[in-house]
């Protein structure tokens, strides 16, 4: 047999795998990590797990990763306890596995357009039908056509991320409540960038209780200043939590992981020590990138999107020339930057001013 002939999913069949360009470019503000790393206490403390973990590295990891999980569930919040908390790595893992457990062929899972990448693919991978709603033009959901939508379309799971990506938009609680009274199946709502919300802005997770079709995801990814240890956790009922338990991989987070992120989590007042600082040259870049005439979508995550541009390829590889990476994503004619260092983002808007000028003239 060719390697051509090789009996691939016709659904998979030209596919390039799909991720944003890791660059080694001085500044990278495109896939919205945290960029102040750990502490040397901190990682001295990550390095010391590790090499208590690894004395029974010839032993399985505990299958369902329980003191992980109360750990998550003691930094949620809200009463949580470690039966209705889940974790997996990263939350896209979690994705993956609540469309394994309550998606697959003959069922639907809908989304609200632009959003997050990454669902459409994980709905591909479980032959799981993929539909969006579309946002209204400021990245909201409207209630009534959410309503209208989730009535026909009969989604058995329905993801919402709040705040969304790659516009930033958070759902108030109204909008979740609707969504849950009237989905069919499951919602899912993606906090990501919880963390990140300006003042007032509530989370999900207070509603938990009172919808046991509804689940918050959550990252360390972001906030947390630890994608490199890929950690995500789902919060719902305990029966939700149970569908997972039967769908995910044995073992599937490993010793090392669940060792070492539990030591961030008990360092999480240091690790999270910068948001306050990100939130404020959040709303700086924001209110910079107006006052240069552009639109700017409201944030309340670890980004802006602004446009439009009538060429965003142009002011993206402008920007890259000056090595400052954004990400090309979002609507045509939008781009989104995350929220680095203030010396990151003085070298993205004095390059950012340099290519606008050369766009204009
Ligand atoms: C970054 C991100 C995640 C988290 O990804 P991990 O797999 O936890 O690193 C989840 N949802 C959205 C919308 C994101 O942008």
């Amino acid at each position: 047999m060719t390697a051509a002939a090789l009996p691939l999913r016709p659904e998979l069949v030209g596919v390039t795998p799909y991720g944003a360009p890791q660059l080694d470019v001085p500044v990278q503000l495109n896939v919205n990590e945290n960029p102040y790393p750990p502490s040397e206490r901190v990682a001295d403390a990550i390095g010391e797990a590790a090499r208590q973990a690894a004395k029974s590295l010839n032993r399985y990891p505990d299958r369902e990763a329980h003191a992980l999980r109360a750990d998550l569930a003691g930094y949620l919040g809200h009463g949580l306890r470690v039966d209705r908390v889940w974790a997996a790595n990263g939350s896209n893992e979690v994705m993956l596995q609540v469309l394994q457990a309550f998606g697959g062929p003959g069922r639907t899972a809908l989304s609200f357009a632009p959003t997050y990448s990454m669902y459409p693919e994980y709905a591909r991978d479980t032959a799981t039908r993929w539909t969006t709603a579309a946002r209204s033009a400021d990245f909201d959901v409207d209630i009534d056509s959410a309503v209208r939508v989730i009535e026909s379309e009969r989604p058995h799971v329905v993801f919402a991320a709040s705040p969304n990506n790659p516009t930033g938009t958070a759902l108030p609680l109204d909008t979740v409540k609707a969504l849950c009274d009237v989905a069919p199946g499951v919602v899912v709502v993606d906090e990501a960038y919880a963390e990140f919300r300006r003042a007032g802005t509530p989370s999900a997770l207070s509603l938990l209780d009172d919808y046991p079709n509804l689940a918050v995801t959550r990252t360390m990814s972001k906030a947390f200043a630890f994608a490199g240890g890929r950690v995500g956790c789902l919060a719902s009922s305990s029966e939700f939590v149970d569908a997972l338990r039967v769908v995910r991989l044995p073992y599937h987070l490993s010793a090392v992981t669940q060792a070492i992120a539990r030591v961030a989590l008990a360092n999480a007042p240091e690790l999270l020590a910068r948001v306050d600082d990100l939130r404020v040259e959040r709303d700086a870049t924001v209110g910079w990138l107006r006052a240069q005439g552009l639109t700017v979508a409201d944030s309340d995550a670890n980004f802006a999107l602004f446009g439009r541009f009538a060429d965003r390829r142009l002011v993206w590889q402008g920007l890259l020339d000056r090595g400052v990476l954004i990400r090309e994503t979002g609507p045509d004619g939008w781009l989104r930057v995350s929220i680095g260092t203030p010396g990151e983002m003085t070298a993205f808007k004095s390059a950012l001013t340099t290519v606008l000028q050369e766009v204009a003239g």
